[in-house]
């Protein structure tokens, strides 16, 4: 089969197109057809070996994926061939990831895909809304009729946030930085968007909220607004902290007197139990419709590297996809 192969860590031009052996299910385990893979950020932190991450050599990328199911092995219960699924990760295994024409997966990788989304729509959900749902939900406890901010609401899981924020009964506020973008957030369900290039905006966001601050701000580059999110937030307000790419001062007098939370969040921090009752709830979502996710940008397989510099490029218009 073709997959994508990377042999040293390095620039895009290391995500080579190969032949590798097909695979057989063994015991316990799902032969997936991929056909679509979704590309995340972290796929070029784990390719350059940045932010602290070094892969065994050698490896197809790839959490995210979409197709039907070809075979199972035995000892395998509830899924069948011809099953339309979406995929949470892969089974660890040699030369194993989703941007491939197939992969092994284990049952707790395997999700139902309903009727109504596509391929390359299932390839965009596992990271984005599991990030999404663990963010708002697991660290910072959003209750109905709160208001939160998706800083950096245009991209994978600023879709997955809105979409699921406003299931939830939140008031939404997301910023995008491209006009596009910001037809697109409003689209998916903010009631108000921002931009986060234009100089005001903070003080816009502000006042939008009649000078109270927001509840709950779901960050995506920290390392330029942490600073500027602890002054928008109301009392007892948090933020959580998704996406960051570089150091940060902060004032940390800006959390005393709203008793201001300041949360990580890593979603390989999620234990198997969370896997499965995070899934229970996006399954839920995206059979009900309230989960869409949105695919702006389709490449074939074999141009992974370029899909490699677009998910890296701003401009965001949901999720980048892998078709293979
Ligand atoms: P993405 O699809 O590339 O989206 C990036 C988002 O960041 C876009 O909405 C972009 O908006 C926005 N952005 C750019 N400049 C910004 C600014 N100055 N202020 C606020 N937002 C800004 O990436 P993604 O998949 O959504 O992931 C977002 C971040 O979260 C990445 O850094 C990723 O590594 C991280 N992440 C972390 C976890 C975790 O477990 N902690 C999981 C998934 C993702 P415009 O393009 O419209 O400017």
């Amino acid at each position: 089969m073709k997959a994508i192969v990377v042999r040293e860590t390095g620039g895009p031009e290391v995500l080579v197109l190969e032949d590798i052996p097909d695979t057989i299910p063994g015991e316990g385990q799902i032969l997936v057809r991929i056909h679509a893979a979704g590309v995340n950020p972290v796929d070029v932190y784990i390719r350059s070996a940045s932010q602290g991450r070094t892969p065994a050599l050698p490896y197809v990328p790839g959490l995210d994926g979409a197709g039907v199911v070809e075979a199972v092995g035995p000892g395998v219960a509830g899924w069948s061939a011809g099953d339309r699924v979406y995929l949470s990760g892969t089974a660890a295994a040699p030369l194993n990831g989703t941007y491939a024409e197939r992969a092994l997966c284990t049952p707790a990788h395997v999700h139902p895909l309903p009727a109504r989304l596509s391929f390359s729509q299932g390839a965009a959900v596992n990271v984005a809304y599991a990030t999404a749902y663990r963010s708002i939900v697991d660290r910072a406890g959003a209750r109905p009729g709160e208001t939160i901010l998706v800083h950096g609401g245009s991209g994978g899981v600023g879709i997955a946030s809105i979409q699921l924020a406003r299931a939830l009964g939140l008031r939404v506020f997301a910023t995008a930085g491209t006009e596009r973008g910001r037809a697109l957030v409003i689209e998916q369900g903010a009631h108000r968007v921002f931009d986060h290039r234009a100089p005001d905006y903070l003080a816009v966001i502000l006042a939008a909220t009649g000078g109270r601050g927001v509840d709950v701000i779901i960050e995506m580059l920290a390392n330029v607004n942490l600073d500027k999110d602890l002054g928008l937030l109301a009392r007892s307000g948090r933020v959580v902290v998704v996406g960051n790419r570089g150091r940060v001062e902060i004032d940390a007098r800006q959390t005393m007197g709203r008793d201001a939370a300041i949360l990580g969040m890593t979603l390989m921090n999620a234990t198997p139990e969370d896997r499965v009752r995070i899934h229970a709830a996006l399954d839920a979502g995206l059979a009900n419709g309230n989960l869409s996710p949105v695919v702006g940008r389709e490449f074939a397989l074999a141009e992974a590297a370029a899909a490699h510099v677009a998910v890296m490029e701003p401009g965001a218009y949901g999720k980048i996809v892998l078709r293979p």
